[in-house]
């Protein structure tokens, strides 16, 4: 094997089920990996660079290993990035060239940077031989995101692409940041009558990673007057008490979302463990209406899907992502699956907006190695 200097990694977008914002607050999320992946070969150069080249991309872009800095790069700071890392983390990096293709859509919260950061730094693992731990690989993965790009993300993306099986969601707690799979029986696998339809609007707003930012500081912030380390720490239970202690509706919405949310998730984790798919329903439109009502992170685009789909007869529908634009999530049976589309596409028309894209997700993979 030791003259292998090439090779090929796979990782996955995801869609989070429910268990929205809650990865930064210590809590719980229950994402899946769909079949939707980047793909990353890489190979070993000779020169001390790394060049990075998308299918997706006109441009590629040659970086001197020596001057990488974080911020670097753009676009292909999500893979150069990693060898800034591994640098950091004292591990002797060679010039690399970085080939990525990808069919996850950017910026349509179904995390494309994750399924990038986490094909590559698979792939360098592999190629450098540099045996981590899942737990390293993870925080290799974060790292490049959130200390080289400067995406304040929370690790659940990173965890479903890296760990996600086929046929099931990824129950995360994101204070231990342990995945636990739990069957989910939708899809073309035969396996059930139900399906889950995502529609990206393809909205996207300009501030998102403001209103991300302004989102964690106000729950750091309620953690801190609440005397709490995360907001995981105030129970259903003590919600009311925290919430009087609370000096305004920012604060009190935010706990508020995050209190339930991270309470909406385990019960959707007991249904489905008990075979019980089509009552989670109610678990993801109450979702959406705490990301609309109190965390108010969603927009026009996605409310209109939500209550679209909800008409069209799924049992249940929410925004998937951090919001401000991206994809709606309905859960439905399979058969109402194209009038749904249809009156998605329609309801969209109408008010003008851009016309969203439809897809089934099928529960899949999470990172595995490929032919380069
Ligand atoms: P999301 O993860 O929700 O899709 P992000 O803003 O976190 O949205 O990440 C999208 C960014 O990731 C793109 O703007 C681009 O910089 C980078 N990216 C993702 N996929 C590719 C690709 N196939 N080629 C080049 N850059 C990509
Ligand atoms: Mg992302």
């Amino acid at each position: 094997m030791s003259n292998v200097r090439s090779v090929g990694w796979r990782a996955p977008g995801r869609v989070n089920l429910i268990g929205e914002h809650t990865d930064y607050n210590d809590g719980f999320a229950l994402p899946f990996a769909i079949e939707q992946a980047c793909t990353a070969t890489v190979t070993v150069l000779a020169e001390p660079v790394v060049v990075v080249g998308s299918a997706q991309r006109d441009d590629e872009v040659r970086l001197a290993l020596a001057d990488l800095q974080p911020g670097a790069g753009e676009w292909a700071g999500y893979a150069a990035g990693a060898a800034w890392v591994l640098r950091r983390m004292g591990v002797d990096v060679p010039g690399l060239q970085i080939r990525l293709d990808s069919t996850v859509p950017t910026g349509a919260g179904l995390s494309s940077s994750a399924a990038l950061v986490c094909s590559v730094g698979a792939a360098l693992n592999d190629l450098l031989a540099l045996d981590l731990s899942p737990a390293q690989l993870l925080t290799l993965t974060r790292n490049v995101e959130n200390d080289f790009v400067g995406a304040p993300t929370g690790g659940m993306d990173q965890l479903a692409a890296l760990d996600c099986t086929e046929g099931h969601a990824l129950f995360c707690d994101m204070r231990t940041v342990v995945g636990e799979q739990v069957p989910l029986p939708v899809g073309d696998d035969g396996a059930g009558d139900l399906a889950i339809l995502v529609v990206n609007t393809r909205a996207q707003h300009q501030h998102a990673t403001g209103e991300y930012r302004a989102r964690r500081e106000a729950c750091e912030q309620a953690a801190d007057l609440l005397g709490v380390d995360a907001l995981r720490d105030v129970a259903m239970a003590d919600l009311p008490a925290a919430l009087s202690a609370l000096p305004t509706e920012t604060l009190r919405g935010c706990t508020r979302h995050i209190v339930t949310e991270n309470d909406r998730v385990l019960r959707t984790v007991e249904l489905l463990r008990a075979g019980q798919l089509d009552a989670i329903g109610p678990l993801l439109t109450e979702s959406h209406a705490s990301l609309r009502d109190d965390y108010r992170v969603s927009i026009a685009e996605l409310d209109v899907a939500v209550e679209t789909l909800l008409a069209a007869g799924a049992l249940g529908a929410r925004m998937t992502g951090g919001g401000f634009g991206g994809s709606v999530i309905a859960l439905l049976d399979e058969h109402l699956v194209d009038a749904a589309r249809q009156a998605v596409t329609a309801a969209f028309a109408r008010q003008d907006f851009t016309s969203p894209v439809a897809f089934t997700a099928r529960p899949s993979r999470g990172a595995h190695r490929v032919a380069p």
